[in-house]
């Protein structure tokens, strides 16, 4: 079966296929710097993980991009409460966030923009929707989309949501960065200096001002995705107005199609009820490790409902996340016990894995739309049939070799295994068995020899009654927070520093 997602635009499920076979430019609304991210907003982003790692699972090479909104309304209110610089005030909380993200074991975003460091991008593209004729300076010095002028050019504004526009009064403004379906006007694309704004601006050829939100996102995607791209996610409050006018705002300036798929998660209610901070239930993600949960239990909890559908978080079902992973762990633990070091190597294992039926029946129900139910029963099927095997020592090491490399494939999408499944790759594998084989003859110096060369590679032997072991040696990094937006390599730096 191919790959399905509920596309929002065509509300349906659709097959998915890339612009480019093979490969997917993806972009994921990213936080609003002004507090720390809420479990609800990490549903989302543990969400837009998932989608990441599935396509990487099956094979595509996935361009993603997360930016950073670090103006804005809400920004600038809090902002104001402060005495420090605005980059002050947003970058604690940023830095905030890429630490719950690693958290959460959720893969660093390759690009992550912020919108303060695009505020060029952002001023060509108003100066494209004027030069159409689609965008127009008001007399309070703010320049706005024009609706009207937009639907006259022959496209749709409403392509996500069904708007009443008989409803709506042609010419009518909307400055805020967030409104409701009723308020649907003339939105803010550039916002004229207002007191309340303090030091927060720049200059343009508006005036001095800062950008609306919603053309913060339109200029960061399509400036590192191009004018048309693949996929793009975020929470079903984005669709309107955020994801609406971002279409318009691309199309109306490029007059290509924005985005081939968009996809939305429902939200996240606690116990039953919306967030707030006055009923108690508002949680961060640093409120729930501070009650002594794991970033890993968070994330398996966030993971075990379809992303269409609300989801109610619960402490109670955070200790069932619990148990549950003790469950996995246990058996994969045993597992590794059996494999050893001695039985298939990587490439035999990896030949295997394709025809377990945890991997089967995982792939088959993430396909249709990320059907996470039915790929936790296969999961669950899996761990009671091998725990069987284990009990009833009917599972011979080359069987288990394969389903433990099933394990690690299936884990490289969920992310939740605590114990290492990685092989030793072919060439320390090799090695080993050059080493043995020294030991047979009693080469002790030249076994020697290759222990030691083991070791440099980051591999130690253990010898156990049951034969050789290899073990990882562990590496420790330093995480420097700035890496991934001010160093071209933060990529790499943070995926070796997952490693750690
Ligand atoms: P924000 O930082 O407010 O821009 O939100 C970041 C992301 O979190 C957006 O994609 C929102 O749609 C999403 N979000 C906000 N509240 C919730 C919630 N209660 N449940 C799930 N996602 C949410
Ligand atoms: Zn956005």
């Amino acid at each position: 079966m191919s790959l399905k997602f509920f596309n929002t635009l065509s509300r349906s499920v659709q097959e998915f296929a890339p612009l480019t076979p093979g490969k997917v430019g993806m972009y994921c609304c990213g936080p609003t710097v002004y507090d720390f991210a809420h479990i609800g907003n990490w549903r989302t982003f543990v969400f837009g993980d998932l989608v990441r790692r599935y396509l990487e699972f099956k094979g595509y090479e996935v361009r993603h991009v997360m930016n950073i909104t670090d103006v804005e309304d809400k920004i600038i209110r809090r902002f104001r409460e402060t005495k420090t610089s605005l980059r002050e005030f947003t970058g604690k909380f940023e830095a905030a966030f890429f630490e719950d993200l690693k958290a959460l074991n959720c893969r660093m975003p390759h690009e992550t923009p912020r919108a303060t460091e695009h505020i060029a991008e952002i001023i060509s593209l108003i100066e494209q929707l004027l030069a159409h004729g689609i965008a127009y300076q008001a007399a309070d010095g703010s320049v706005y989309f024009s609706i009207e002028k937009y639907r006259a050019s022959g496209r749709t504004y409403g392509q996500l949501l069904k708007l009443n526009f008989e409803e709506m009064r042609a010419g009518e403004r909307v400055k805020s960065d967030d409104y409701a379906k009723e308020a649907v006007a003339d939105f803010a694309l550039w916002k004229a200096r207002a007191a309340d704004d303090g030091e927060v601006s720049w200059p343009s050829p508006w005036g001095e001002g800062r950008p609306g939100w919603h053309i913060e996102c339109s200029a960061m995607s399509m400036k590192i995705l191009g004018p048309t791209f693949d996929l793009h996610l975020g929470g079903e409050d984005l669709i309107f107005p955020h994801h609406e006018d971002e279409i318009a705002q691309s199309e109306g300036a490029t007059g290509k199609p924005f985005v081939k798929y968009w996809l939305h998660g429902a939200h996240l209610l606690v116990e039953g009820k919306k967030m707030s901070k006055s009923l108690g239930n508002f949680f961060t993600l640093r409120d729930l490790l501070a009650k002594g949960f794991t970033g890993r239990e968070i994330r398996y909890s966030l993971l075990t409902a379809h992303y269409r559908e609300t989801f109610n978080f619960t402490l109670g079902g955070l200790e069932g996340a619990r148990a549950a992973l003790a469950r996995i762990d246990g058996c994969v633990a045993k597992l590794r016990e059996i494999v050893g070091s001695d039985t298939l190597s990587r490439v035999q294992a990896d030949q295997q894995v394709g025809r377990t039926e945890l991997v089967a029946h995982f792939t088959e129900a993430l396909d249709d739309d990320l059907n996470i139910s039915a790929a936790w029963a296969a999961v669950f099927d899996w761990l009671r049939e091998t725990n069987r095997r284990i009990a009833e020592k009917n599972l011979p090491p080359d069987e288990a070799s394969a389903s433990f490399a099933a394990w690690g494939k299936i884990n490289s999408v969920l992310g939740i295994s605590a114990v290492a499944t990685a092989e030793a790759p072919a060439e320390i594998l090799a090695l080993l068995e050059q080493r043995q084989a020294a030991r047979k003859v009693k080469d002790f110096k030249h076994s020697d020899a290759i222990r030691d060369e083991l070791k440099a590679k980051g591999w130690v032997i253990e010898d156990t009654p049951k034969g050789p072991k290899l073990k990882k040696v562990k590496k420790h990094r330093t995480f420097n927070l700035q890496l991934p937006t001010s160093n071209a390599c933060g990529n790499e730096c943070w995926k070796l520093n997952f490693e750690c």
